[in-house]
């Protein structure tokens, strides 16, 4: 685990898998499921794994995609990375904190 906070943690493997673990939560009684995690593979959750990792662990940022000159900043964020609500600075999800979405992952997953 190279990463974590409540109800979500995040993992690099050392053959490079990068994944993150999410609690699933009991529609029936909106608490997490106990010992119940859905696994994310998707390009969101890599750069949010190494978005986080990389503060604690810096030579992951270089495993970061790389920005080109075409790819537009994030429009959920405005290219900070992150979105404020009131007094809250929120991690954008749309764009993993990096600001900006690659072309060729637009209108991808969800
Ligand atoms: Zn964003």
């Amino acid at each position: 685990m190279v990463w974590g906070t409540i109800g979500v943690c995040g993992y690099v493997t050392v053959e490079g898998d990068v994944y993150l673990e999410e609690d699933t939560w009991d529609p029936a009684t909106g608490d997490p499921a106990p010992g119940s995690f859905a696994v994310r593979r998707d390009e969101r959750a890599r750069r949010e794994v190494l978005f986080f990792a990389s503060r604690r662990y810096p030579e992951l940022a270089g495993c970061l995609p790389v920005k080109s000159a075409q790819d537009p900043a994030c429009a959920d964020c405005s290219g900070s990375g992150w979105i404020t609500l009131g007094d809250h600075h929120i991690f954008c999800g749309q764009c993993g904190g990096l600001g900006w979405v690659a072309l060729s992952s637009r209108g991808g997953e969800g």
